[in-house]
């Protein structure tokens, strides 16, 4: 991004030279083009994050974790407009378009009319975008920011909306809603008529020329604890390269999916590795967020998954593990706790307080708009 500010910090000094203006008047200008240079999104989701998500990181894993870096966190209060218990569906819609909907609605309002999301406004106003998933990138939360429909299970139309989309770059899983599909069409094939250079083995050097799409599983990617490695890290450094070489703004939204899917089974090892990974992912965030002072990192989560509690762990014998705790969940299910907001970055203090989730993306606009 620095090369950017240059390229507009010379063009406002030539415009000031060509218009004849004296020495001081040149300086107000730059400073005042230089304060607009617009502002980079980063947001990362942790599907199913909920405090005590955030908690196991603090006692199962090894390093201090980088949740520990943010200073602006604040609470986000996330039911849907048809249940108190939401899903990914109108959660993530709820951050798209700042207006909260109904359960499984993708982009849509609750009378299921397509409302314009964050990516595709962003993208009129000259931004690059990107959606990294661990699950199929038709799934609820990258779909949110590209595709309107009813129903979060239509894949098949989400991916083809995908394709008609606005995104820049995408890394994730769901090769079976391009190529395997019911009405038989190749959206491989529809990918690269819309200039995508399409990777379905790997996370290659991306080609800055074109727009890069990723696809590398035929649904989900593996978890943490089946082998996944480090793709949720290294798709985010893919990421940002990309929009680096390119010197334009970015919106990029980063989902670590599975933690929710470690809820949902029941599985405390699950959980805790998917919430690490995201942990760690977070670090390369934040270094990027530190070396470009023009970005904004948030990152939430759209409900907390399995009423998890951290708490006492007992040997055979029923004694306590004074040393020890271990993870109690009380459901399989979605809850309705509040779940964290972590900002850093140009705007992070916005993010203070306690808020409706749609309020999130409000306060990016508001950072886009104001900083
Ligand atoms: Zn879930």
């Amino acid at each position: 991004m620095r090369n950017f500010k240059n390229i507009i910090a010379f063009s406002a000094i030539s415009i000031a030279i060509s218009c004849g203006k004296t020495s001081e008047e040149k300086k107000n200008t730059i400073t005042e083009v230089t304060k607009k240079e617009p502002l980079s999104i980063i947001f990362m989701v942790g599907d199913g994050m909920g405090i005590p998500q955030v908690s196991s990181a603090f006692y199962f894993g090894e390093d201090t974790p980088n949740f520990k870096q943010f200073e602006s966190i604040g609470l986000s209060r996330t039911s849907s407009t048809s249940h108190l218990i939401t899903d990914s569906a109108a959660g993530a819609t709820a951050f798209s378009t700042g207006e909260k909907t109904y359960k499984r609605a993708i982009g849509v309002s609750s009378d299921t009319i397509a409302m314009p999301t964050i990516l595709e406004q962003l993208k009129e106003k000259g931004y690059q975008t990107g959606l990294v998933s661990l699950t199929s990138i038709t799934h609820a939360t990258p779909a949110a920011y590209y595709a309107h429909v009813k129903d979060r299970d239509l894949h098949e139309d989400i991916a083809k909306q995908l394709v008609d989309g606005e995104v820049d770059f995408f890394a994730g899983g769901g090769k079976k809603y391009f190529k395997n599909r019911e009405d038989g069409v190749n959206l491989y094939d529809s990918l690269m008529a819309k200039n995508y250079k399409l990777d379905t083995l790997e996370l290659s050097k991306p080609d800055n020329a074109r727009r890069n799409a990723y696809l590398l599983a035929e649904e989900g990617l593996p978890s943490k604890t089946e082998g996944r490695g480090d793709f949720l890290a290294e798709a985010a450094k893919t990421g940002f390269d990309y929009f680096e070489a390119n010197h334009k703004p970015f919106f990029m939204m980063i989902e670590g999916s599975y933690i929710d899917w470690g809820g949902h089974a029941k599985d405390d090892k699950m959980m805790i590795q998917e919430v690490l990974d995201f942990d760690k992912t977070i670090g390369v965030v934040l270094d990027f967020v530190k070396a470009h002072p023009n970005t904004l990192l948030v990152v939430t989560a759209d409900h907390e998954t399995g009423g998890v509690s951290i708490g006492k762990s007992y040997d055979e014998s029923g004694k306590e593990i004074p040393q020890q705790v271990q993870v109690y969940f009380n459901t399989d299910q979605h809850s309705t706790e509040l779940v964290p907001v972590f900002a850093k970055g140009k705007g992070e203090e916005l993010f203070r307080g306690i808020y409706e989730n749609n309020e999130i993306y409000h306060k990016l606009m508001q950072a886009i708009n104001e900083k």
